[in-house]
């Protein structure tokens, strides 16, 4: 990938943005990371590697991770493990075993648990308790757990520490229900994880992405599968209650039964109309938008007007 230094940042930021700017896996690996995300943005990503472009002062967040990451480094206690990597082998039917390499941040040989770290903004953090063992946090350190079990590591927690980086002193007395501390540990119950036919059950998702990802790889990529709503992180999807004759909506609803419903009552010239919501990550943080059609679609759909959610005046 192409780092630029359109905005001439002093020479050191620009060149710990270059830090881990280094060539992805072989097809034969992946790292769990990466197999969080849609498989249409694994596959693109590593397809044209080479060409993709980042400048760097879009890269502060991703800094901001790694300088937190690095003033912790070597202040592990003796019966702790820091940044380590370790892989495991998930067979993948005709393709063989493929390897699934995981870097986590700290595992305590006393407690048993391990923790990865995470910088992020308090919106994002409440989103994450709010989706619990469901969010891409908690499956990572589920297969974290997996590799390491595999490994001979026994593990009996999990955690994130979450490092909040916008959060505010004034809101946190103002409001009991925003984050009270600015690093806070998120405690995932897995208990469930250490059944081996849960573990089986994990292992076999891993199998059938690597595969899906296998079979698209030298594939157009119009054929290859537009990544999920969640792997996009989208955002904002509602049904409008309509009236005919009118532009804007009435009232937007979360579900299209309540909508539906809502609609029934107000009678005849009402109808219900879907709006996608908006794909947060397409729009501004997948590094191989400019490669994809779905991203394509999307922005020539703003550009035709056809997403009026902020036009609009809602009638309460
Ligand atoms: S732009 Fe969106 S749909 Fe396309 S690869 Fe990126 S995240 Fe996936």
């Amino acid at each position: 990938m192409q780092i630029t230094n359109k905005h001439n940042l002093p020479e050191p930021y620009y060149k710990s943005c270059l830090r881990d700017n280094h060539p992805r896996f072989g097809w034969d690996t992946f790292s769990v990371t990466e197999l969080m995300k849609g498989t249409k943005d694994i596959i693109l990503t590593r397809r044209h590697w080479e060409e993709l472009e980042q400048d760097c002062v879009d890269m502060i967040w991703t800094v901001f991770g790694t300088a937190v990451h690095s003033v912790m480094e070597g202040h592990e206690s003796e019966n702790e493990l820091a940044e380590e990597r370790i892989s495991m082998k998930v067979p993948c039917g005709e393709y063989g075993d493929i390897r699934v390499s995981g870097g986590f941040d700290l595992y305590n040989g006393d407690t048993k648990i391990i923790t990865d770290y995470k910088t992020t903004g308090v919106f994002s953090y409440q989103m994450k308790l709010q989706e619990g063992t469901e969010s891409h946090w908690a499956k990572q350190l589920r297969i974290y757990w997996l590799i390491l079990a595999k490994a001979g590591f026994p593990v009996k927690g999990v955690r994130n520490t979450v490092f909040l980086k916008d959060w505010s002193k004034t809101n946190a007395k103002r409001d009991r229900s925003y984050p009270q501390k600015p690093i806070l540990n998120i405690d995932y119950d897995f208990s469930e994880v250490f059944r081996s036919d849960v573990a089986a059950d994990m292992m076999a998702d891993l199998s059938a992405k690597i595969q899906e990802i296998l079979y698209y790889k030298d594939k157009p990529e119009e054929e290859i599968p537009d990544c999920s709503a969640e792997e996009r992180w989208e955002r904002g999807e509602c049904w409008a209650v309509m009236k005919k004759g009118r532009k804007t909506a009435i009232k937007r609803h979360d579900s299209q039964f309540s909508a539906e419903q809502h609609a029934e009552n107000l009678g005849a010239g009402h109808y219900v109309e879907h709006r996608p919501g908006v794909p947060v990550k397409c729009a501004d943080y997948c590094t191989c938008a400019e490669k994809c059609s779905f991203y394509k679609k999307y922005m020539a759909s703003l550009e035709e007007g056809k997403a009026k959610n902020e036009e609009e005046t809602i009638n309460e």
